[in-house]
């Protein structure tokens, strides 16, 4: 197993188990994001009511890259079903369990893209980490939790860095190709992505995927089980596609071993 795809399989899309937290924190030490960014988000996120979209998150934990579950107030957490690759059980309405020692937060089941029922501006911060990717219209999400972001607010948001992850054959995606899903309203059922997934995903990255067949039976049923990257961001199509959605970008950020980092005010 190379060191890349070693680093992955402990990072990406992995959200408990003790011995994949201890190897998360022991990398989160040795690469951590650059101390004034850090340092910022943890202060806009301090004692704050917060919605996390996707996870719970290790990032996000007491030894993660950015320890917000302890100093929050409260998270609530937004899932796409009750039953996924990463999670299962969740119930709309229960209870979202991030941290052992806090209250949970109110579980969700909604699309990242329509978050009905939840009030304009009734977030301090909204997190999400390898998540953006996965969702078919991204501009539209990030304009939905922009919706139920405070002004003043703000957004920490984590993406898999292509170039140190299975999708380093892909081409990035363009804010013109995003601006167009986001026109279209794309849904999940989109199958645009589908051949280029199959040609160019590097399946020695993704040592979870399993074989080739297993990796092509769950790409093509994508629409149940959310697993592939619609999308290819680098840091400027994050960052772009913050400022296009209403976001002002404060900082963002490539961090080893695979992330993407980015913080956003909404003014
Ligand atoms: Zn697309």
């Amino acid at each position: 197993m190379t060191g890349s795809s070693f680093s992955h399989r402990f990072l990406l899309g992995l959200r408990t188990g003790g011995v994949r937290w201890a190897v998360g924190a022991i990398f989160n030490r040795l690469f951590p994001p650059r101390p004034a960014m850090r340092a910022a988000v943890l202060e806009a996120t301090d004692a704050g009511m917060g919605l996390e979209i996707g996870g719970p998150s290790r990032v996000f934990s007491a030894r993660g890259l950015f320890p917000i579950y302890p100093s929050a107030t409260h998270i609530d957490n937004v899932n796409f079903a009750a039953q996924t690759t990463w999670e299962s059980e969740l119930q709309d309405g229960g209870d979202f369990r991030f941290d052992p020692r806090r209250a949970p937060g109110t579980q969700f089941i909604r699309e990242a893209t329509t978050l009905s029922g939840i009030g304009d501006g009734h977030y301090d911060f909204v997190l999400s980490s390898h998540c953006l990717e996965h969702v078919a219209n991204p501009l539209g999400a990030l304009r939905e939790w922009h919706r139920v972001t405070r002004p003043g607010g703000c957004i920490v948001l984590i993406l898999p860095d292509p170039t140190r992850s299975f999708d380093r054959r892909r081409p990035v995606t363009t804010l013109a190709h995003l601006e167009n899903d986001s026109v279209l309203n794309t849904g999940e059922n989109d199958t645009t992505h589908i051949p280029e997934v199959l040609a160019f995903h590097d399946l020695s990255r993704d040592p979870w995927a399993g074989s080739r067949e297993m990796f092509e039976q769950r790409v093509r049923h994508n629409p149940e089980n959310r697993c592939i990257h619609h999308h290819v961001f680098d840091l400027p199509l994050l960052v772009s596609a913050l400022n296009t959605t209403g976001w002002q970008v404060i900082a963002a950020e490539r961090v080893r071993p695979v992330h993407l980092c980015a913080f956003a005010r909404k003014p």
